[in-house]
């Protein structure tokens, strides 16, 4: 399979209507080629039928010659999209083009989706925001979803967006030594990072469960959160078992 036929099945699989993950023109997902460019979804094209002439192939190079232009207007952003192609053939990509470029530059990072989950956006909109997925109520989030999550407050999608969640990263690295899984924009919705296109389907799955989790407990009384202890403990121990693997790779 070609990663542009893998990256139409992540999107359909994103896009599957009970899933509640997307609907419309909403969400987007990307791969990176390894050569300077990426395939993007296209702008105004839907997950859930996704073909591959919904798929825009675009230049990093050109996307940062867009990001290192002080306070550009709409319509240069606008235009800006277009001239990040690297097929000049191909659709105009997605608004979010900006913020796939420069995750899918982060270290290990291939592939990434977003999504406006009914059920991750129910909470991200509420007037807690992103405070209650800082803690966990279950192991498997931590397994899948990683231990700590990067929140950014709402921001406008397209370049603004991109550039807070490009100091999010960072920040987030600083403290924490590495990379989140997830990113939880407020007010809109859940990024995943991922190392392939099953990776990525699976944090966003697991994210919905979790958020379908928190909304239960709110319900019933609210959530009891695992000690910050319980959580580090499982960690600890995935951070082990892969730096196992990774010797064991090497010998
Ligand atoms: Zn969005």
């Amino acid at each position: 399979m070609t990663p542009a036929e893998e990256l139409v099945r992540l999107s359909r699989e994103l896009g599957r209507e009970e899933r509640q993950l997307a609907i419309l023109g909403e969400g987007n997902t990307s791969c990176d080629l390894g050569d300077g460019t990426f395939w993007v979804k296209a702008s105004g094209t839907s997950l859930g039928t996704l073909g591959i002439d919904g798929l825009s192939r675009v230049s990093h190079a050109k996307v940062d010659a867009l990001l290192d232009r002080a306070h550009p207007t709409e319509q240069e952003i606008e235009d800006g999209l277009v001239a990040c192609l690297a097929d000049p053939a191909h659709q105009k990509p997605s608004v979010e083009t900006f913020l796939h470029s420069l995750c899918l530059r982060e270290p290990g990072v291939k592939w990434t989706g977003h999504t406006h989950s009914t059920s991750v956006v129910s909470i991200l909109a509420s007037t807690r925001g992103a405070e209650p997925f800082l803690r966990h109520v279950c192991p498997d989030a931590i397994v899948v979803c990683g231990r700590h999550v990067l929140a950014i407050p709402y921001f406008n999608p397209g370049l603004d967006l991109a550039l807070a969640v490009r100091d999010g990263l960072a920040a987030f690295r600083a403290e924490h030594g590495k990379l989140p899984k997830v990113i939880l924009m407020e007010n809109h919705g859940p990024v995943a990072l991922g190392a392939s296109s099953k990776e990525v389907l699976n944090i966003l799955l697991m994210l919905d469960k979790w958020a379908r989790v928190l909304l239960g407990t709110f319900a019933a009384g609210g959530p009891n959160f695992l000690s910050d202890e319980d959580a580090e403990k499982i960690d600890r121990r995935l951070d082990e078992a892969y730096r196992r693997k990774m010797i064991e790779a090497k010998a």
